[in-house]
């Protein structure tokens, strides 16, 4: 067995890492979840607006019948000042004092309920407007919501025919090599197989001592740098491409 597949199956266990990292990293997770915050908080808002309306018309209705009250208050009393049937002069004087508070009362009154009709009003308008600003934002969860779980589906799938590929390739290594691999793996974060290339390990990059750049040349010895102590590999490009092309057939 060549070294060369400890190599290998490195590649493959260090993209199987990024994909599960890229499963809970992707921005798509917190895009999604932004979006349903943002429409929470719209929902929230016309909760609230909802609310206010309600408890505007109640007050208003109330209004209304106080004004009714007023109103026939101030009726009934110009019917009496004008009608004749009171003859003294202090008492129409004192009615007179009367009549005018209960008008202004009344005026008063209108006013209390005209801004209070202008304020059902401009409310009725943002609930409308909230309406279509849910909509938009139902729909741009969903959507959000469909890209992160297309991306998740994505890599899951990239996720299973890597480890299909990693499986069928640990079967072809001997247990002991594998035990190997594993150890050196858990020594240096799981690149615990380094290639050389011209000489220099490129899991240091320091030159390979002389003694060992002829152990290098037996596929069968296990050499490691003398700098990180991670095991050598060497292959050239042109070995690493018949091997792909072996693997194809
Ligand atoms: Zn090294």
């Amino acid at each position: 067995m060549s070294l060369k597949l400890l190599w290998d199956l490195q590649e493959l266990d260090l993209s199987l890492k990024a994909l599960a990292e890229q499963f809970e990293g992707t921005p798509l997770r917190r895009e999604a979840e932004e979006a349903a915050e943002s429409l929470a908080r719209i929902e929230e808002e016309r909760g609230r607006v909802k609310q206010e309306l309600q408890e505007q018309r109640k007050t208003l209705r109330r209004g209304e019948l106080d004004l009714e009250t007023v109103t026939a208050e101030h009726g009934e009393l110009n019917k009496k000042l004008y009608s004749g049937t009171v003859k003294n002069i202090k008492e129409l004087e004192q009615m007179e004092i009367k009549l005018g508070s209960v008008k202004e009362k009344q005026l008063a009154q209108e006013e209390k309920l005209l801004s209070l009709m202008e304020a059902i009003e401009s409310g009725e308008e943002r609930l409308r407007d909230l309406a279509g600003e849910v909509d938009a934002a139902v729909a741009e969860h969903q959507r959000r919501q469909r890209l992160l779980e297309e991306e998740l589906a994505r890599i899951d799938y990239e996720r299973e025919e890597l480890q299909q590929q990693r499986d069928e390739l640990a079967k072809k290594i001997e247990p002991a090599r594998l035990r190997l691999y594993g150890d050196q793996a858990q020594r240096h974060q799981g690149r615990g197989v380094a290639r050389v290339i011209n000489d220099i390990c490129q899991g240091c990059s320091v030159f390979i001592s002389s003694a060992q750049r002829g152990f290098l040349y037996d596929p069968q010895a296990l050499v490691y740098c003398e700098n990180c102590g991670r095991l050598l590999v060497r292959f050239t490009e042109e070995e690493a491409r018949a091997e792909r092309a072996k693997y194809c057939e």
